[in-house]
């Protein structure tokens, strides 16, 4: 992002709450020193019940049962191979007998007071027995300079994601702040498509159960910016700002945040091409024509819009050899996830449909 004269990341996280009070008096330390971080982000193991299509074995369970059952994508890279969990030895080790687990136990009354931002990701942290602890210890621990945040598919079942959000709601009082991130690339069969398992009508009841038990807190939507994502980008958006009207009446506030997908290479857009930056750049168009306004207030504001600007100006063009394996890898890959997941790619994204015809390859 830098070399393309573009925000990068550590921009954005170097300005935040929780990292800029600490910069002059980093700059001072000689890097020996221990310290308490401000922020931390935890996942306690790999366990999904989803199978999104770029996740990898590393973060989704399923899709490791998926590896055993089918085996590794036959494209360049061997895409979600088996044996790179058994490589970090990361195969067999349970939650009960992980020493980082035990480790963090150990750890959080040592560092809570300092910590600012907590934040949960996994797998899907609803699913892991370790985070409902955590729940049940923050719960007992009030922190009022905490920030909890908490990734999910939310597409857990509706027992599950009840029970958590009473928790929550407990929480709440003890910290400064609660905030639950929802993963979404798009809308519609798309979105189902792309993140397999996944029931849209279920995770937009779940996002709104949420808005009517946080109070005063942020809602973000978290978006990994895919080949999938291009051709229901509008609807997608059109329904966030639905969504975000929602959020305000219950008191609360929904962002979108957007961040773009480098790997695996044959479901980022890059393949597309010129196409991808004349979709991108109508996406952006949309963001400014409904941005954020006193008589708009659930408009996109110019941080969320700058996400994807920044997506649209670090884009590289890829070399005709590179294109060429880009687009065979997409072959093998759709054609093997449709029959793992029963789907057909076609009648979904014409656009990809219609690249692959076109190319020779
Ligand atoms: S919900 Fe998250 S962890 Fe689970 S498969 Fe999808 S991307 Fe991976």
């Amino acid at each position: 992002m830098e070399d393309a004269h573009q925000l990068s990341d550590r921009y954005f996280k170097s300005k935040s709450f929780w990292a800029k009070p600490f910069q002059e008096s980093i700059l001072q330390m000689s890097g020996e020193e221990n310290v308490n971080p401000s922020y931390l982000e935890l996942a306690f193991e790999n366990s999904c019940n989803l199978r999104c299509s770029y996740c990898s074995v590393f973060s989704s369970s399923a899709l490791v049962a998926d590896a055993q059952k089918f085996g590794a994508y036959k494209t360049s890279d061997n895409f979600n191979n088996i044996e790179q969990l058994g490589q970090l030895n990361k195969e067999k080790i349970s939650p009960e007998d992980n020493p980082y687990i035990k480790a963090f136990w150990k750890w959080l009354p040592e560092i809570y007071s300092d910590l600012m931002v907590l934040r949960v990701t996994g797998g899907e942290p609803l699913l892991h027995k370790d985070f409902d602890q955590l729940l049940n210890w923050i719960k007992q621990k009030p922190n009022k300079n905490l920030l909890f945040s908490v990734n999910t598919n939310g597409s857990v079942p509706t027992e599950k994601f009840d029970t958590f959000l009473e928790k929550l709601k407990l929480i709440q009082q003890n910290v400064k702040r609660v905030e639950v991130n929802f993963s979404l690339d798009t809308w519609g069969a798309q979105a189902e498509y792309a993140r397999a398992g996944l029931d849209l009508n279920q995770l937009i009841i779940n996002i709104k159960k949420t808005f009517k038990v946080v109070r005063f807190s942020k809602i973000i939507i978290l978006c990994t910016y895919n080949i999938f994502s291009v051709e229901n980008f509008d609807e997608f958006l059109t329904n966030i700002m639905q969504l975000k009207k929602e959020a305000l009446k219950n008191g609360n506030w929904l962002s979108l945040g957007i961040s773009f997908l480098h790997y695996p290479h044959f479901l980022s857009t890059e393949v597309l091409g010129e196409i991808q930056r004349d979709k991108i750049k109508d996406s952006i168009l949309f963001l400014k024509q409904n941005r954020l306004m006193p008589w708009r207030l659930n408009g996109f504001s110019k941080n969320e819009r700058v996400k994807l600007e920044r997506i649209l100006a670090s884009l590289q063009q890829l070399t005709q050899d590179r294109r060429k394996v880009v687009l065979k890898d997409l072959q093998i890959f759709l054609t093997e996830y449709d029959r793992r997941s029963g789907k057909s790619y076609k009648p979904l994204f014409p656009m990809i449909a219609d690249l692959l015809d076109k190319s020779t390859i």
